[in-house]
C-alpha cells in the first residue's frame, strides 16, 4: 500500500492492522557516466514498492533529496547539509510517529546518509529524553544491500569491480526497474580507483568520472532484478520483525 495513493481514511483504517511504516530514502547524486542521478532514491523505493505489491505493508514517500555534499561537482547533484538532512529525517519521523505510527523504517540507498539517520535518530530521542517524556515510537535504519542476503547475492554477481559508488549492483537494479533509461559509455580504467570522501572538489579530481572502485558494465536488467526480488523479500521479514518487537 502507498501511502501516497491512499487517502487519509484508508490510512486511518490501515493503522488498525498495523503501526509500521516504510520510508525509502536516498540522494539525487551523480553516479558516474552512465548511472541515473536517482539511482540513490530509486533503489529503496523500487525495493518497497515491489514489497507491498505482494504484502500488506505502507510505503511512505520517497525522501529523495540526501546528504551528498561530496558530489556537489558534478552537474545535477542536489544535496542538503547534515543538519538539514537531520532536521527533515525527524519532521516526517514525528509526522508519522504522531499519527499513532509507532514502527519508523527507513530503506536507505546512500551510504553518505547513513552518519546523518542516526544522527537524527538521536536527535529524536533527545528530544523526549530531555523531557523526561517516552518516545511513541521506534526508528530503524537498514541499507538495502544490508538486507539479508543481499550482498552475498550481489557478490556473486559482481566478483570484481563492485566498489562502493556507481556499483554495478544498484544500478542493475534501476535497469531492471527503468529499461528505457539504460545508458552506455566506455569507461577508462574499467574498474575506478578508490580512496578517501572529503569535499566536492577533491573528490572530483580523484574520481573524475564519478565512480569509486566499480565496474558498472557488469550490470544487466536481469541481475538487477535477481537483487529487487530477494531484497523485497527480506524487507518484509525484516519489517515483520521490527513490527513485532514487544512494546516497553
Ligand atoms: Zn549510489
Amino acid at each position: 500500500m502507498l501511502l501516497a495513493k491512499s487517502t487519509w481514511p484508508e490510512i486511518e483504517a490501515f493503522l488498525g492492522r498495523s503501526t509500521a511504516v516504510v520510508i525509502p530514502i536516498g540522494s539525487n547524486e551523480q553516479h558516474g557516466p552512465t548511472g541515473l542521478l536517482g539511482t540513490d532514491w530509486m533503489c529503496p523505493e523500487i525495493i518497497a514498492h515491489e514489497a507491498q505489491s505482494g504484502a500488506d505493508i505502507l510505503v511512505a514517500p520517497t525522501f529523495n533529496i540526501g546528504m551528498a555534499q561530496h558530489h556537489l561537482g558534478f552537474p545535477g547533484t542536489i544535496s542538503l547539509k547534515p543538519s538539514t538532512f537531520i532536521a527533515a529525517v525527524g519532521d516526517w519521523a514525528r509526522s508519522l510517529g504522531g499519527h499513532g505510527f509507532t514502527r519508523i523504517y527507513f530503506l536507505n540507498g546512500h551510504g553518505g546518509n547513513v552518519a546523518s539517520i542516526e544522527a537524527a535518530f538521536s536527535e529524536i530521542y533527545a528530544g523526549y529524553s530531555f523531557s523526561g517524556q517516552r518516545a511513541p515510537f521506534a526508528c530503524r535504519l537498514k541499507n538495502w544491500w544490508d538486507l539479508n542476503g543481499v550482498t552475498a547475492l550481489a557478490n556473486r554477481q559482481f566478483p570484481s569491480g563492485h566498489g562502493t559508488h556507481a556499483t554495478p549492483s544498484e544500478i542493475a537494479v534501476t535497469q531492471w526497474a527503468y529499461p528505457d533509461a539504460i545508458k552506455a559509455a566506455n569507461y577508462a580504467p574499467q574498474i575506478a580507483p578508490n580512496g578517501p570522501i572529503r569535499e566536492a572538489l577533491d573528490f572530483r579530481a580523484r574520481y573524475p568520472d564519478g565512480r569509486m572502485g566499480s565496474d558498472p558494465a557488469q550490470a544487466t536488467p536481469e541481475k538487477g532484478g535477481e537483487l529487487v526480488k530477494l531484497a523485497a523479500s527480506s524487507l518484509i521479514s525484516d519489517l515483520a520483525a521490527f513490527a513485532a518487537e514487544p512494546p516497553v
